[in-house]
């Protein structure tokens, strides 16, 4: 039995929870659950990953899975095809994996919960219990589309192979992103390197040298916390950061008229970023020399 009902009130809820917090949930925000009927029905189990609401689900289909920030035995692996996701515990037949089973074999969308740090949760849906694997205690997630008007969109099941390929790779560098961000974020106690902004949905992870150029690693010695402004600065050569962690304003802004946003940006021409006290974290001189010299270029 389908319990499509459910799912829909679980998306809408999720779209509104992430128009007020961005992309990445608080946990402290999901702890709440969504309304459904009259009652409040949580949108995941931490405990055991896998998750169903016997109060609100008539289907045995499972409703969400989650992977923790912490990736250890558990860790989700990603293929061309879609993300393997691991089945709770070593019994095939437990409640948990059957429920992962009912909800392949009703094709019925799922939320799946990424741990991108500590407390806080990238949903990705609508998410497809695809295929199956029992011998190998695992199953592979893959993801479609919420296609239709604003108030009525519907999950879809993407049939074509090469069309959902095509989605699964947009979720994963969606996915890196928001775990680079997760790492580089906390690492500048969520403030910005340059202007100390502390405002978590105001921040962003900054490439030093970015994946276009080959070497976009995914680790904090290769990031910069920064707010949305100088993110954007930072892209577009206006404001660079040389090897002793010196912030240098170009001269096409510094040569401009004054206003409050330039201000924003002038003010810190030559003043020091913020880095994290350890060592390890703290952004890589070589990879901060090579884009300081498209800096100086630009400027
Ligand atoms: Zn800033």
């Amino acid at each position: 039995m389908r319990d499509d009902d459910v799912r829909s009130s679980c998306f809408a809820a999720l779209d509104v929870l992430q128009a007020k917090w961005g992309p990445d949930l608080p946990y402290a925000a999901l702890v709440e659950g969504f309304s459904f009927r009259g009652r409040r029905v949580p949108f995941l189990n931490r405990s055991y990953g896998i998750y169903r609401s016997a109060e609100a689900q008539r289907g045995p289909a499972a409703l969400s899975v989650n992977s923790s920030y912490k990736q250890d035995r558990y860790r989700d692996e990603q293929t061309p095809d879609g993300v393997l996701y691991r089945y709770q515990g070593d019994d095939p037949d437990n409640h948990f994996n059957r429920w992962l089973r009912s909800a392949h074999l009703l094709d019925v969308p799922v939320v799946y919960f990424v741990g991108t740090r500590p407390g806080w949760y990238r949903p990705i849906y609508p998410t497809f219990v695809e295929r199956d694997f029992p011998r190998e205690l695992r199953v592979l997630l893959t993801f479609g589309k919420m296609r239709g008007p604003y108030d009525e969109r519907e999950p879809v099941h993407i049939p074509d192979e090469i069309e959902r390929r095509y989605v699964v790779r947009e979720v994963k560098q969606r996915l890196h992103q928001a775990q680079f961000r997760g790492a580089v974020l906390p690492a500048y106690r969520d403030r910005c390197a340059i202007c100390r902004l502390q405002e978590v949905r105001l921040l962003d992870a900054a490439h030093i040298v970015g994946d276009a150029e080959g070497e976009g690693d995914a680790v904090v010695s290769n990031g910069l916390s920064l707010c949305t402004i100088h993110h954007r600065a930072y892209d577009q050569d206006l404001v660079g950061v040389d090897p002793d962690f010196r912030v240098h304003v170009s001269h096409r802004l510094l040569d401009e008229e004054d206003g409050p946003m330039l201000e924003l940006l002038k003010g810190f021409h030559q003043a020091l970023i913020e880095v994290p006290r350890r060592p390890s974290l703290r952004p890589d001189r070589g990879r901060l020399e090579a884009r300081f010299a498209r800096f100086a270029a630009a400027a």
